[in-house]
């Protein structure tokens, strides 16, 4: 979770998406658009989730909200059967989303959508799982959650990840750091029980590995926070975006014992 990213977004969803300086957006989508993965995750780690959810077929419909280009999608296409739909509100997201889907062949399983989260283009009960790593917190936690219930079908499962804490208490630094960007950040059990109020049975949390954060996440972003510096020198913005990113991975490498990405799935059993 980048938290700049956070900042960006959240004026989006605040205001008008047309009220937002074109630079904006175009930073978060240059910024991103060179990376497999715009939040922490991995491979195993996407499957190890998938290992949880046990009803899906050929004819399954699954969500992923959230997507970005796709990076989990692919994982997921190629390890679980159906029909997947991506949804961002990032055309250039999705643009590279249905180009990756192309490129292994997943096109006819695999769709990427220009939409918002808060405003999901699916029935009721259409869908038998509702995947998404690393981005419900632009809707936050608790209204995903209960919104989002209504496309599941009974039966049918959630899977997110979630900034999440790991102790009861922290250094005042890091808790006001990511309080005053997502105050839903909570502990592991009160993330629990707020699944458990919304309508669902947990069925299982698991951390999200260190490597997620610091090789599938920040690692890559060293990269492309160069070519990027380069495109937009002298650009205060640009600089005042990358120096946000790299204070955000400082603070992740100090305080990382306190928190982190923890998967949550859950059932819909009525
Ligand atoms: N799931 C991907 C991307 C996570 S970053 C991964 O793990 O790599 C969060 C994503 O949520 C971004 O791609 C962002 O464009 C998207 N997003 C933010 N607000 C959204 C909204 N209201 N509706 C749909 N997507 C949104």
């Amino acid at each position: 979770m980048l938290s700049v990213y956070v900042k960006y977004t959240k004026t989006m969803d605040n205001e008008n998406i047309t009220n937002i300086h074109e630079f904006d957006f175009n930073f978060i989508c240059d910024f991103f658009l060179n990376t497999e993965r715009q939040g922490p995750g991995s491979p195993e780690v996407t499957l190890k989730a998938l290992s949880f959810i046990d009803n899906l077929t050929d004819n399954s419909h699954i969500a992923d909200i959230g997507c970005g280009t796709g990076g989990q999608t692919m994982v997921l296409a190629q390890h679980a059967p159906g029909h997947i739909t991506g949804i961002d509100f990032f055309p250039g997201f999705i643009d590279r989303f249905n180009r990756n889907a192309g490129k292994l062949n997943l096109q006819d399983r695999v769709k990427g959508v220009v939409g918002s989260m808060d405003n999901l283009p699916f029935r009721e009960e259409e869908l038998d799982l509702i995947w998404s790593e690393g981005a419900i917190y632009n809707i936050g936690f608790e209204r995903g959650l209960n919104e989002w219930r209504k496309y599941l079908k009974t039966g049918g499962y959630i899977a997110v990840s979630e900034i999440s804490w790991f102790t009861e208490q922290r250094p005042a630094e890091i808790h006001n750091f990511w309080m005053e960007l997502y105050p839903e950040v909570d502990t592991i059990p009160n993330k629990v029980a707020r699944i458990q109020k919304a309508g669902y049975i947990p069925v299982a949390t698991f951390i999200l590995p260190e490597i997620c954060w610091t090789e599938h996440y920040y690692a890559p972003l060293a990269t492309v926070r160069e070519k990027f510096l380069a495109e937009y020198a002298g650009n205060k913005n640009a600089e005042e975006f990358v120096a946000s990113s790299d204070h955000e991975e400082e603070l992740y490498r100090r305080y990382k014992e306190f928190y982190g990405y923890v998967f949550y799935i859950a059932k819909k059993i009525v």
